[in-house]
């Protein structure tokens, strides 16, 4: 269960609810905001969505399990997502979801969500011989450490833009988010992403706008791109042959930005992509099927 007596998503909030008083001194206005979860449980690793209605709102976020979300408006509704960790135990967690009026006052509304096992499936993987100092666990813990340092980083603007997100390439899904893989009989892994059968040289598409904000080659997933998209939302690209954007670039949804490649910790042609949303790795293939089809403010 959670180590913390005080969650860090409690002060988190805290932060944000002493932001508001400081913004307006109002009293709080009768809260007039209600929380309906677009789900009954939330299985590991997946993507929910979660709705807030009310009279005169102006801003919505939810605080789960130490991550912050932000909701947008759409349809007369504030909307918005949250995931599960997939590494969290099983169980029922607390979710702070603060509301903001227009007159400034702010309430917060506790919605438990419970969380329930993931049922990832498992594979066996074999690499050969050259690549088996890959399965180091420091080179996998450095290699993460990177990239959760960016992860933790919140962009408060929304870059996706109104048809969500679309898949990077078509082709023969091969390997899915949160799987437990065995490597050489010997190392347990979990899958990051979603991996698609590509021959060397495949065009691979950004799966929504947002600026780049990685181009390098990593141990691991070897030539790889990473695009922020915005309100804390990644997503990334590996094994690539060819890197055809730079960091701080902009790019638009479906913009060729790199080749399918092999190299990395990588026994064949394929694609690995995968996607973080509040700092967390998240199935992509949820985000890609919720159509996060926001309302242009
Ligand atoms: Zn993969």
């Amino acid at each position: 269960m959670k180590k913390h007596i005080l969650p860090k998503g409690a002060l988190i909030l805290a932060v944000v609810m002493v932001f508001a008083l400081a913004a307006q001194a109002a009293p709080a206005a009768a809260g007039t905001a209600q929380v309906r979860l677009g789900f009954t449980a939330l299985r590991q690793g997946r993507v929910g969505l979660v709705y807030v209605t009310g009279e005169a709102i102006s801003d919505v976020r939810a605080v789960f399990q130490e991550r912050v979300f932000h909701f947008y408006p759409k349809d007369g509704r504030w909307a918005g997502f949250i995931s599960a960790n997939f590494s969290d135990d099983v169980g029922t967690y607390p979710m702070q979801v603060w509301v903001q009026y227009t007159d400034g006052s702010a309430e917060t509304l506790d919605q438990p969500v419970q969380v329930t096992y993931g049922e990832f499936g498992r594979s066996d993987v074999t690499l050969p011989a050259r690549l088996y100092p890959l399965l180091e666990p420091e080179i996998e813990a450095a290699e993460m450490e990177h990239l959760f340092n960016i992860f933790e980083r919140f962009t408060p603007e929304r870059y996706w833009e109104d048809g969500g997100f679309i898949p990077p390439i078509s082709g023969e899904e091969i390997g899915w988010f949160g799987t437990w893989r065995l490597f050489n009989e010997t190392y347990w892994r979990r899958h990051t992403g979603v991996d698609v059968r590509a021959p060397i040289g495949t065009p691979v598409q950004a799966m929504a706008s947002g600026r780049v904000i990685l181009v390098e080659t990593l141990a691991i997933r070897g030539n790889y791109i990473l695009i922020d998209h915005g309100w804390g939302i990644y997503s990334g690209y590996a094994h690539l042959s060819e890197q055809l954007v730079v960091p701080g670039q902009w790019v638009r949804q479906g913009d060729v930005i790199g080749l399918t490649g092999l190299n990395g910790r990588s026994a064949g042609a394929h694609l690995h992509y995968e996607m973080a949303a509040g700092g967390a790795w998240t199935d992509p293939l949820d985000l890609i099927a919720l159509g996060l089809g926001v309302n242009a403010p």
